[in-house]
C-alpha cells in the first residue's frame, strides 16, 4: 500500500466493540485484570494504552521501520534512542543539530560519562575522522537546524556498519513522507511529532522508530520504566495530524520552493538555503536521499540583526515563535530564539550569524505568504524593488 493509504488505515483500524471509524482515546489508567492470574494486553498505561499502541503501529509503518514508540516530546524520544549507550560510549554527531539535542548531550550525557565529538554536517570525511575506538552511535540531523545541511545517510550508515556503530537521524525536518533514514542504512530514527508529524502545533510529541529487536527491547523498556509517555489525546492528536501528512508535505514544499525562488533574487536578502534550489549545495545529494525538499528554509539578510528586527516586526502571516511543521506560517531568529541558549563562538562555529532568519512556511497561499514577506522586506533599508510574481 502507499504511503497515504498506510498513513489512514494501518494501525487505526475500526473499533472492534463499536465499529467506530476513528480510533477510541482510551482515556485511563488502568485495565481491569481478567483474575488474580491473568492480565489483559494491556494493565498500566505507563506501559501501554491501546490508542499509544495505535499511534506507534503507524509510525513504524509511515517509516517503514518494524517497531514505533510514541515519546511525550521530541526530547524525551532522543533521550530514549540514547539509551543504547552505556558509560564509556562516545557519540560523533553533526555540530549544526538541534539546540535542546546539543544541551542532552553537553549537560545530560557527558557527566554520565558519555563524550561527543561534532562533524561538519555535510562532511562525511568529517565524521570518518571522529571516529574512535568506544565511539557507538553516529547522531544525525538531516536537514538540520537552522542551516538545512544535508549528511549523506547512505555512505555513513555504511561506514559505520563496518565498525559496528549505530547511526540514528533525527528526521523531524524531513518527514517520512519526504526521506526514510531505515531505507538508508540506519538504525534509529527519531522524531519531533511536535511538528510536521502532528503539524497543527497543538500537541508536544516525539517518536522513535526502528528495525532492531534488541535495540528495541532496550528503548521500549525505557519508555516503561522512565515514563516519559504521551497521553491518550496527544497520542490521538498526532495520529489526526498523520492522515493528512502527504498532503500537507507536498504542499509545505510547494510554498516553500515558490518562496525559496522569489527570495533568491530579493535584493535585501544575501543568501537563502533551501535544498530544493539548485543553489544550495547539497541540492544532489537532497534529490538522491530524499524525494521532496520539505517547507523549512532559512535567509540571511543584508542589514544585519537590524534587518531581522524590522523584517519579523513587518510580518502580519508570519508569527515570530519557536517551533515548526504547523499549517501555519512561523519565522525565528535562530542567534536570538533556538540557538540563543549557546555562547557567540559557539553559534559562531554553526556559521549561526546574528542575519539569520528561519522560515517555517505554513500551508496558506503562497501568494498571500510572498505578498506579506515582499511588504516587511520592502521595509528595508537595502530593498530595493522587486515585482511580485503574481502567485
Ligand atoms: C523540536 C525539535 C526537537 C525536540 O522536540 P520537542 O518536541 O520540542 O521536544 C528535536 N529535534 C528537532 C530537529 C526539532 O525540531
Amino acid at each position: 500500500m502507499q504511503f497515504e493509504t498506510l498513513s489512514i488505515h494501518d494501525g487505526q483500524t475500526p473499533d472492534p466493540h463499536t465499529g467506530s471509524v476513528t480510533v477510541p482515546v482510551f482515556q485511563t489508567s488502568t485495565f481491569e485484570r481478567e483474575d488474580l492470574y491473568q492480565r489483559r494486553e494491556f494493565f498500566y498505561s505507563r506501559i501501554g494504552n491501546p490508542t499509544r499502541q495505535a499511534l506507534e503501529s503507524t509510525l513504524a509503518l509511515l517509516e517503514k521501520g518494524k517497531f514505533g514508540l510514541a515519546f511525550a516530546s521530541g526530547a524525551a524520544a532522543t533521550m530514549a534512542a540514547l539509551q543504547v549507550l552505556r558509560p564509556g560510549d562516545h557519540i560523533v554527531s553533526g555540530l549544526d543539530i538541534y539546540g535542546g539535542t546539543y544541551r542532552i548531550f553537553e549537560q545530560l550525557l557527558r557527566p554520565w560519562g558519555v563524550t561527543v565529538s561534532y562533524a561538519e554536517n555535510e562532511d562525511t570525511e568529517s565524521y570518518v575522522r571522529c571516529i574512535r575506538p568506544e565511539t557507538r552511535l553516529i547522531w544525525l540531523e538531516s536537514p538540520s537546524n537552522p542551516l538545512l545541511r544535508l549528511s549523506d545517510i547512505r555512505e555513513l550508515a555504511l561506514i559505520a556498519r563496518e565498525r559496528d556503530i549505530l547511526v540514528a537521524v533525527d528526521n523531524t525536518f524531513a518527514s517520512p513522507y519526504f526521506q526514510r533514514p531505515l531505507e538508508l542504512g540506519a538504525d534509529i530514527v527519531v522524531h519531533s511529532t511536535t511538528k510536521y508529524l502532528g503539524g497543527h502545533s497543538d500537541v508536544i510529541g516525539g517518536a522513535v522508530v526502528l528495525n532492531d529487536e534488541t535495540l528495541h527491547k532496550t528503548i521500549k523498556n525505557y519508555q516503561a520504566a522512565a515514563g516519559a509517555i504521551p497521553g491518550p489525546w496527544d497520542c490521538w492528536l498526532i495520529m489526526r495530524g498523520l492522515k493528512t501528512l502527504k498532503i500537507r508535505m507536498k504542499e509545505h514544499e510547494a510554498n516553500a520552493l515558490h518562496l525559496a525562488k522569489l527570495l533568491e533574487r530579493h535584493p535585501a536578502i544575501e543568501r537563502v538555503w533551501y535544498p530544493g534550489l539548485p543553489s544550495h549545495p547539497q541540492h544532489e545529494l537532497a534529490r538522491r536521499q530524499m524525494s521532496g525538499f520539505s517547507g523549512m528554509l532559512t535567509i540571511a539578510l543584508k542589514g544585519g540583526l537590524p534587518a531581522v528586527e524590522r523584517l519579523v516586526a513587518g510580518l502580519s502571516l508570519f508569527a515570530l515563535a519557536d517551533s515548526l511543521g504547523g499549517v501555519e506560517s512561523l519565522v525565528a531568529s535562530p542567534a536570538k530564539m533556538t540557538l540563543g541558549a549557546l555562547s557567540a563562538e559557539e553559534r559562531r562555529k554553526r556559521g549561526c550569524s546574528d542575519n539569520l532568519v528561519r522560515m517555517s512556511i505554513g500551508l496558506e497561499h503562497a501568494g498571500d505568504l510572498e505578498a506579506d514577506l515582499l511588504a516587511a522586506l520592502s521595509d528595508l533599508p537595502q530593498a530595493g524593488t522587486l515585482a511580485p510574481s503574481g502567485a
